[in-house]
C-alpha cells in the first residue's frame, strides 16, 4: 500500500511550494488508493512556533487536504530517534566521533584552501575509544561506505547517482545528545510506514546520505520523488514580489478560492493533455509522479486569476456568500443578518460572472446591504439631476402601488412611467441605479429592486428625492 507524507518545518507559513508539495503527495496517495500523512517537523526549537503549526494546519485544510491518521510531531520522538543511534553504534555501523570544534574548523579551512568540498576525514572511524579525550562529549557518525555509488532511482529526476567518497560519514547525534535532522527523517519516515517521499528537489542530496542511512538499519528505502522548485515567471527564484507567500495570503490578501489554488498548483509542474480546468475527482484518477516535469515551473499570477474566475463563475451562491460575507461586514461595519445574507446570495448571479477575485466580488455585492442612506459616488451623484430626482418623486407611489413586487411588475411600471414622461428608458433607469446602488454600474436595475425588496428599494428611493 502506498503512503505518502508531507513533512512541512513550523517556522512560518504554509508557503505556495510547501502546498504544491502536499497537494502532490495527497493526489499520488488518493490515486493509488493509499494513505496520505502529515508530520510536523518541529526539531528546530528555536524557530519552530504553535502559530507555524496552526498556520500550516489551517492552510492545508482550506486546501482540502486533509491528512490520515494522527499527526506525528517529530520533536516528540526524540527518544526513538537516540535509540535508533544508539543500535547503531552497538551493531558497529556507527561511532563515536570525538573531534573538537577547534579540529573540525581545521578540517573546514584545509577544504577551503584546497578548493574542494568540505568533508569530515573520518579520524575517529577506527580511532578506539581508550583514545578519547577526557571531559569531551562525542557525537554519534554514520559509517558511511567509502567506495562505490549510491544510486537513486528518482521518479521525478530519473537515476541519480553520487560516489560514495562524497558523502561523509554524518552526525547523527550531536554532543548534546538532540537527533539531527537526518536521523529524525529516516527513523520517521521508517516508522510511519512511507512508501513514497515526494518533496522539493532541494532534498535530493540529502536524499543520497538518507538512503545510506535507511540500509545502515537494514530498512525498505522509500521510493524518492524530488519535484523542481517554483520559479517566478521571468525564471528567477521564486521570491516574495514572485508570489512566494503563505497560502493565506492568497486567501485573505488576494481574494482566490481554494478550489482555483489547488487547480492552478496541480498545473504548476504537472500536466495532462492540454486540460487548464481539473477537478479533483479528475486530478484523483489522472495524477501520477512520473507526469511531473523536470524542469522548474513558473508562476503565473494570470493564469492564476482567470482559473479564479472559472471558478468563482461556477461556484455555488450560498458558497460564494459565505466568503465574500465576513469580508463585507468588517469593510461596512455591518452585522449581517439573515435578510441581508440572502439578499448577498440572490445577488450573486448577477454579479459573479464579472469577478476575478473574491475581493472584486465583495466590493460588487456590498452595495445590496450597505446601510441607508447610500453615499453615492461621483458618477451616482451626477446622474442624480435635480430633474432626475423630480422623475424619481413621480415614481415612487406607482411603485409603492405594486402589490406583487416582482421584476415583471416592476419593469412594466418602470417603462410605463417612462414613456408617460416622455423619457428613454435609460434617462429613468440610470438615476434608479445611482438612487439604489450608489454608483453608475451595477447588475440590471430591476433585479436589484427585486434583491432589495420593495422596502428597502423605496426607502433607497426616498432618500434621493426629498
Ligand atoms: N521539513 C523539511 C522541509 O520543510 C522537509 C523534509 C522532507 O520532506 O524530507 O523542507
Amino acid at each position: 500500500q502506498v503512503v505518502t507524507r508531507f513533512a512541512p518545518s513550523p517556522t512560518g507559513f504554509l508557503h505556495i511550494g510547501g502546498a504544491r508539495t502536499a497537494l502532490f503527495n495527497w493526489l499520488f496517495a488518493k490515486h493509488h488508493g493509499g494513505q496520505y500523512l502529515l508530520r510536523i517537523e518541529d526539531t528546530d526549537r528555536k524557530r519552530s512556533t504553535p502559530e507555524a503549526i496552526e498556520a500550516i494546519i489551517d492552510g492545508l485544510n482550506w486546501l482540502g487536504l486533509d491528512h490520515d491518521g494522527e499527526i506525528t510531531y517529530q520533536f516528540a520522538r526524540a527518544e526513538r530517534h537516540r535509540e535508533v543511534a544508539h543500535e547503531l553504534l552497538a551493531s558497529g555501523k556507527a561511532y563515536k566521533c570525538y573531534c573538537s570544534p577547534e579540529e573540525l574548523e581545521e578540517m573546514r579551512a584545509l577544504a577551503r584552501a584546497e578548493s574542494r568540498p568540505i568533508k569530515y576525514d573520518g579520524r575517529w572511524r577506527d580511532r578506539p575509544a581508550s583514545e578519547a579525550p577526557a571531559g569531551v562529549d562525542p557525537v554519534i557518525r554514520l559509517r558511511m561506505p567509502q567506495e562505490g555509488e549510491t544510486l537513486i532511482h528518482d521518479l521525478v529526476q530519473g537515476d541519480v547517482t553520487v560516489a560514495n567518497s562524497q558523502l561523509d560519514d554524518m552526525v547523527l547525534l550531536r554532543a548534546d545528545g538532540t537527533p539531527t535532522y537526518m536521523l529524525s527523517v529516516v527513523v520517521d519516515d521508517h516508522d510511519m510506514g512511507i512508501t513514497h517521499v515526494i518533496r522539493g528537489d532541494d532534498h535530493l542530496t540529502n536524499a543520497f546520505r538518507q538512503n545510506q542511512l535507511f540500509l545502515a538499519m537494514g530498512w525498505d528505502v522509500p521510493e524518492f520523488g524530488h519535484i523542481p522548485l517554483i520559479h517566478g515567471s521571468d525564471g528567477a527564484k521564486l521570491s516574495k514580489r514572485h508570489g512566494a507567500l503563505g497560502v493565506e495570503a492568497y486567501r485573505d490578501e488576494m481574494g482566490y478560492l481554494p478550489e482555483a489554488l489547488r487547480n492552478y498548483l496541480l498545473r504548476l509542474g504537472w500536466g495532462h493533455g492540454d486540460e487548464e480546468i481539473i477537478s479533483t475527482e479528475q486530478a484523483i484518477e489522472w495524477f501520477d509522479i512520473d507526469a511531473v516535469g523536470k524542469s522548474p515551473s513558473r508562476f503565473d499570477f494570470a493564469k492564476l486569476e482567470n482559473l479564479n474566475g472559472h471558478y468563482i463563475r461556477h461556484a455555488d451562491n450560498k458558497y460564494l456568500t459565505d466568503i465574500i460575507a465576513p469580508h463585507i461586514s468588517a469593510k461596512e461595519e455591518i452585522t449581517l443578518d439573515a435578510s441581508g445574507l440572502a439578499r448577498l446570495t440572490a445577488g450573486m448571479n448577477g454579479l459573479k460572472e464579472r469577478a476575478k477575485t473574491v475581493h472584486e466580488l465583495a466590493d460588487s455585492a456590498a452595495f445590496y446591504v450597505r446601510s441607508r442612506p447610500l453615499i453615492l459616488n461621483e458618477k451616482a451623484d451626477k446622474l442624480l439631476s435635480e430633474d432626475a430626482r423630480t422623475y424619481l418623486e413621480r415614481l415612487l407611489p406607482l411603485l409603492d402601488n405594486l402589490e406583487s413586487w416582482t421584476e415583471e411588475n416592476i419593469e412594466t411600471t418602470v417603462k410605463d412611467f417612462a414613456q408617460s414622461q416622455e423619457l428613454k428608458l435609460g434617462n429613468i433607469a440610470q438615476p434608479l441605479r445611482a438612487a439604489l446602488s450608489g454608483s453608475n454600474v451595477s447588475p440590471g436595475i430591476f433585479e436589484v429592486m427585486v434583491i432589495l425588496g420593495k422596502e428597502e428599494t423605496l426607502g433607497r428611493i426616498s432618500d434621493q428625492v426629498s
